[in-house]
């Protein structure tokens, strides 16, 4: 039997939680003392004892459990694990009748209505992941909820549980076959390398599929296309089938030469003709400065934090510098994509970024498109910080 415990919520934040919010969160909890163990199903009522909602106790970075229900007599039995994960499946129908795209996300958190957990399709390999113990307490019943839903290859886990950044290194397979390392994933007709069996890191980031088709259909062809922090170079590849002249890739991890490398062969493109430098993207910015090099078109896909030898990124304060920066090689009428995944600022601050930027170089700039999440990644409007992903094209006129 789940443990249970009745959690208290102060009266002010009571109406957050009657209109869906559905992240437990420290600062709201009167009661805080009674979370004991993760998995605890909570029930939450205000200070007068009304009713709020059910969820369950999990640390993560965000808080301290989600919401999952706000019907008084919903219990959490396999039946309610069964209808939400069908309901996600049936939400992606489109993307399952897409010939030419086979990896997409299935389950998002709490925008499927249970937060903490995401669910992965590669090509009928499920990848879970966890983000807390207290999820991972639902375990069998979420792998019993796929099941029932649909038919699979295989079911890989990752534990991204708060432990400091460090990864659980677990034997991460589950149920069915293993898969392959790699298999090989189709996007947008697009071939991608994609590793289950090795760690945290499957090798491509779904959440930017338009992004990456957007750069091959409607930009790339005949121009010269810088892409940094570029990982396994996926924009790269992108960019290259789309025409471009010649694509640079730099990331300062030595996995990435290899891995773009790979990239580039399994979608027949010769990458002899390709540039890939392993190095510090502000050190490639300054030996870029200092022989002159320009481009068509400047990638810039930073993570949120990232600490080399002698920088610090954090996208909060450095995201305004970094965009001087590419706009200082970027040609006239060239193309800036500006990527964040930083959740503690939204589009419009960081249009403000850019606007700021632009100012500072004494630049004019006009606004192309911009990308937040794709449906997959269905998120609630209730919960504003889920809809991370902020993409804005920019051009940049002189
Ligand atoms: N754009 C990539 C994802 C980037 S993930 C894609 O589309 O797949 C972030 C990457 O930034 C990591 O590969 C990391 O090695 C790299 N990185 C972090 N700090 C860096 C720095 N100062 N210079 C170059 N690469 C950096």
């Amino acid at each position: 039997m789940q443990n249970h415990e009745k959690l208290v919520i102060k009266n002010k934040f009571a109406n957050k939680f009657k209109s869906g919010y559905p992240l437990i969160f420290k600062e709201a909890i009167v009661n805080v003392g009674v979370l004991k163990q993760e998995g605890t199903i909570v029930t939450l009522v205000d200070e007068n004892e009304n009713f709020l909602g059910r969820g369950y106790y999990g640390r993560q970075n965000k808080g301290y459990g989600w919401v999952l229900t706000r019907r008084q007599n919903q219990t959490f039995d396999q039946a309610f694990f069964d209808q939400k994960i069908a309901a996600a499946i049936q939400y992606r129908s489109a993307l399952y009748q897409e010939e030419t795209t086979n990896a997409f996300r299935v389950f998002n958190g709490e925008g499927d209505g249970i937060g903490g957990v995401t669910i992965d399709d590669y090509d009928g390999y499920f990848v879970i992941n966890w983000y807390s113990h207290g999820i991972y307490q639902f375990k069998d019943q979420i792998v019993q909820a796929l099941k029932n839903a649909t038919t699979f290859k295989g079911v890989y886990q990752k534990k991204r549980f708060d432990t400091g950044g460090k990864y659980i290194d677990d034997d991460d397979f589950l149920a069915g076959e293993r898969a392959e390392s790699p298999i090989i994933i189709k996007e947008n007709g697009v071939n991608f390398a994609v590793y289950l069996n090795e760690g945290p890191m499957t090798g491509i980031f779904l959440d930017q599929r338009e992004v990456r088709k957007t750069i091959r259909d409607n930009y790339a062809n005949g121009k010269t296309v810088l892409n940094t922090f570029s990982y396994t170079g996926a924009f790269s590849i992108y960019a290259a089938l789309g025409g471009a002249k010649k694509t640079t890739s730099v990331d300062l991890a030595n996995r990435s030469l290899p891995k773009t490398i790979e990239q580039f062969q399994i979608n027949d493109i010769d990458e002899q003709a390709q540039e890939i430098k392993v190095m510090d993207v502000f050190n490639y910015f300054d030996y870029a400065m200092k022989h002159s090099l320009k481009f068509d078109m400047v990638i810039l896909d930073p993570p949120s934090f990232a600490r080399s030898k002698k920088h610090t990124f954090s996208a909060a304060k450095d995201y305004k510098n970094l965009l001087k920066q590419a706009i200082a090689i970027t040609e006239k009428n060239g193309v800036i994509v500006a990527s964040t995944n930083y959740s503690g600022f939204g589009i419009d601050k960081f249009k403000g970024f850019i606007d700021k930027a632009f100012k500072e170089t004494h630049g004019n700039y006009k606004l192309m498109e911009e990308f937040s999440l794709p449906a997959d990644f269905k998120t609630v409007k209730q919960y504003k910080q889920g809809d991370y992903l902020k993409v804005v094209f920019i051009k940049k006129i002189n």
